[in-house]
């Protein structure tokens, strides 16, 4: 092998084993080695780099399902209350949560510095009507007056005329064609709140009933209910709702 060029190496390894000596033997299977090492390493970092880039994506699906959170609607009604709707608005703003709230014309005109709060805070203002009458009991002209009449007072309070209605006990006449159309609003969970007055009863009624995008039926008329609004949106919030007005519940 002494002198031998580059050429007639290659020729021995390529072209004829069996003329080769055990040390070149050895040289040719050290080669060997050394490429078959490299390729290892070489596709080792490529598939490392492919595991790092399945964790991203992994993280990236997670990153993407803790954004997807589930919504809910807090909604208020009977409001404005002269005591606990300042209460309600302060535990809100606390959470960081908007609502919704369907306001009494006759509580409207009683309060206007709440509602003007209820507004600036970004609540939503929904109107419940002005006496929390039985609309389908009435005519069509005073149905239509204690829809309309609310409205201007909100919209003298606050500049923006409410979109949503709630009907007192929830019965909203089918035929009601008045000057203004409002959206119907009802709801999915009844808290019976003004009934029971029990923080606990309110509470579970809600975490045993609550499912995404619903709408949750509260007053904020009394000291429970306000209490209990705060547990409601500290339980619920660590189960990845969030809490949203009405609109963005029935149009997003
Ligand atoms: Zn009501």
């Amino acid at each position: 092998m002494q002198g031998m060029n580059g050429k007639k190496f290659w020729r021995l390894i390529w072209g004829n084993h069996t003329k080769l000596h055990v040390w070149e033997k050895c040289l040719v299977f050290d080669l060997f080695c050394v490429c078959l090492v490299s390729g290892a390493v070489m596709s080792g970092i490529g598939n490392m780099g492919g595991e790092n880039e399945g964790i991203l994506a992994t993280a990236q699906i997670h990153e993407d399902t803790q954004e997807e959170t589930k919504k809910v609607a807090l909604t208020f009604d009977d409001g404005p209350h002269p005591q606990y709707t300042p209460e309600m608005l302060a535990a809100l703003k606390e959470r960081d949560v908007k609502a919704t709230f369907f306001l009494l014309g006759e509580e409207v005109e009683k309060h206007p510095e709440i509602v003007k709060q209820i507004h600036e805070q970004g609540h939503l203002i929904g109107n419940h009507s002005y006496k929390h009458e039985q609309l389908s009991k009435l005519t069509m002209e005073q149905a239509c007056a204690q829809v309309s009449r609310t409205n201007e007072l909100v919209y003298e309070i606050t500049g923006t005329y409410p979109s949503y209605i709630r009907p007192p006990f929830g019965d909203w006449q089918d035929k009601l064609d008045c000057e203004v159309n409002m959206v119907e609003v009802l709801w999915d969970v009844d808290t019976l709140d003004w009934s029971s007055q029990n923080h606990a009863q309110i509470v579970n009624k809600v975490l045993k009933n609550v499912q995404e995008n619903d709408i949750i039926l509260m007053h904020d008329g009394y000291e429970t209910s306000v209490t209990a609004a705060g547990e409601i949106i500290d339980t619920l919030k660590k189960q990845g709702y969030e809490f949203v007005t009405v609109d963005e519940i029935l149009f997003d």
